[in-house]
């Protein structure tokens, strides 16, 4: 269930002696957390629903100190849940609250070893946040052509343990798609080294893959090596008014007509949710005349430096808001009207945070089936809850959108997460009605666990047990997460 009571982070089970002092001299104090005050933060989820306990948190330097670590907590049948920048939206990286686990956090892991100009590529430790190597790529005049609102704390592992999605995805793909090579700490503490460059390597199965996504239950990442791509040298980003999220989807494929490779993003935002946005963040204003049901942004970019993209931009939008399409519409002249109109779109998971208790719902549905996808779960969810608050917004270009609930104004936050599952099923049945899923981008972690079943069951499911079984037969790495209790 959501918002779990907080225990006392007293409770923590110690560690054995001997785990204890062969980890203290491995690690140093440094990378040895025990006191209640520094694990607390490790041990409670970004949205303060799940609130677990552990008896310590592991901050390796390098994998050497990974490895050996996770071999000891192996002999020592001590559970270890892996940890980068805490932002997972499913609980993901939250242990349990039987404090017998570790944490084993990525943190200390933040160098950035090279960026191949050749190969355009970025080989990094896990712990480097997104936003550091984004960063560091456009030192060097490239693009990691991944973006998620939490880049400022999310991290290369955490991003590939999820294989996130994000507001590039329509144009570049998910995190998947740029891992060229990983490194990873398997739950015995043996090291997986899959540190190639190479863009063809048909040799067997591609591990890689399978520890993308598998949201630390294999194995803890700890390098990886990521395609970048050349920077963007124009690009073009506007705020549109439209109808509905048909209205957005046309605009989507007007754009895609005229050149699909120059939409870098293409996001929706209902106007419920825009409307808390411009509420509750300071400085976040509605750049537009009046308030409209739903907006889209858009972003081209264009490897030209020439003023073709501000062209095909202008076109689009001249004939959509010629033919009703798009009743109103903001373009950036600047850099820093760029940045406000996407802190505008990447403040929603923060508004909805402020507006009390929400209920996320993180699906995906074929893009034709969006609207209806759209209307009748918002029907069914306020027949459900007289006075529920439907704020989705999203990644429309994608198919992906936040269908996210926030109680009614002046509830009690309890009583409405009381009512998760029957929110969550409510929509799960629409979305898979219409042939789509229950996680497009933010994983299973704990909280969804219990749909597996019923989506992913038969030999899905057990194709997937049979791997986790192989790989961690003590089921020490990250349990609770992914599978529902056998
Ligand atoms: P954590 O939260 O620390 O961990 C997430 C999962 O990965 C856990 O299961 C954990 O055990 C595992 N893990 C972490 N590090 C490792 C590692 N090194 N090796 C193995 N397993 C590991 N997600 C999107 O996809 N798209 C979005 O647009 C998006 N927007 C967000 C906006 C906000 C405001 C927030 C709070 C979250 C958003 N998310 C989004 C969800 C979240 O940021 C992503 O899932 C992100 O990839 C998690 O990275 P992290 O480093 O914080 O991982």
């Amino acid at each position: 269930p959501l918002l779990q009571e907080p225990a006392p982070m007293s409770e923590n089970a110690a560690l054995p002696q001997p785990l204890h002092d062969a980890l203290l001299q491995l690690l140093g104090p440094a990378g040895l957390l025990t006191a209640a005050s520094d694990v607390d933060p490790f041990c409670i989820d970004w949205r303060a629903l799940y609130h677990g306990k552990c008896a310590a948190v592991l901050r390796p330097a390098n994998t050497e100190e990974c490895a050996k670590a996770v071999a000891l907590c192996n002999q020592h049948n001590v559970p270890m849940v892996p940890q980068g920048g805490n932002t997972s939206m499913v609980g993901g990286a939250t242990p349990d609250n039987t404090g017998k686990a570790v944490v084993i956090s990525t943190t200390r892991m933040t160098r950035i070893h090279d960026i191949d100009h050749a190969d355009l590529t970025m080989t990094v430790e896990a712990g480097v946040t997104l936003k550091a190597a984004q960063d560091a790529a456009a030192k060097e005049g490239l693009l990691l052509p991944l973006s998620i609102s939490s880049e400022g704390s999310a991290d290369i592992g955490g991003i590939l343990a999820t294989n996130a999605g994000g507001n590039n995805t329509v144009r570049y793909g998910n995190a998947r798609e740029l891992a060229l090579g990983l490194e990873a700490v398997l739950p015995d503490g043996n090291v997986l080294n899959l540190m190639r460059k190479l863009r063809k390597d048909n040799t067997g199965y591609a591990l890689r893959q399978l520890l993308v996504g598998s949201e630390g239950t294999l194995g803890i990442i700890t390098q990886a090596i990521i395609q970048l791509q050349p920077a963007p040298r124009s690009r073009e980003t506007a705020l549109c008014a439209v109808a509905d999220a048909k209205g957005a989807l046309d605009l989507f494929a007007a754009f895609r007509k005229q050149d699909p490779s120059a939409i870098q993003a293409f996001e929706f935002m209902s106007g419920t949710s825009m409307a808390l946005v411009n509420k509750l963040i300071e400085g976040a204003p509605l750049p537009l005349s009046e308030p409209a049901p739903a907006y889209a942004l858009v972003e081209l970019g264009s490897p030209r430096g020439d003023d073709s993209l501000r062209s095909l931009m202008e076109d689009v939008l001249g004939t959509a808001l010629e033919d009703g399409l798009v009743t109103d519409a903001v373009l950036a002249e600047s850099e820093a009207q760029r940045q406000s109109l996407w802190m505008i779109r990447e403040e929603h998971a923060e508004a909805q945070k402020r507006a009390g208790a929400s209920v996320k719902n993180d699906v995906s549905v074929p893009l034709a089936a969006i609207p209806t996808f759209i209307d009748e779960a918002t029907k069914a969810c306020e027949a459900l809850i007289p006075g529920i608050r439907v704020a989705p917004f999203g990644h429309i270009g994608d198919g992906n959108i936040h269908f996210n609930l926030v109680q009614p104004e002046g509830a009690d936050p309890k009583a409405f997460l009381a009512q998760d599952h029957a929110m969550m099923d409510t929509v799960a049945a629409i979305v898979r009605k219409l042939g789509g899923s229950f996680s497009a981008e933010h994983g299973v972690g704990q909280l969804k666990t219990y749909m597996m079943p019923e989506w992913r069951g038969g030999a899905e499911l057990e194709t997937m047990r049979r791997i986790k079984n192989a790989l961690d037969p003590k089921n020490l790495m990250n349990p609770g997460k992914i599978f529902p209790a056998a």
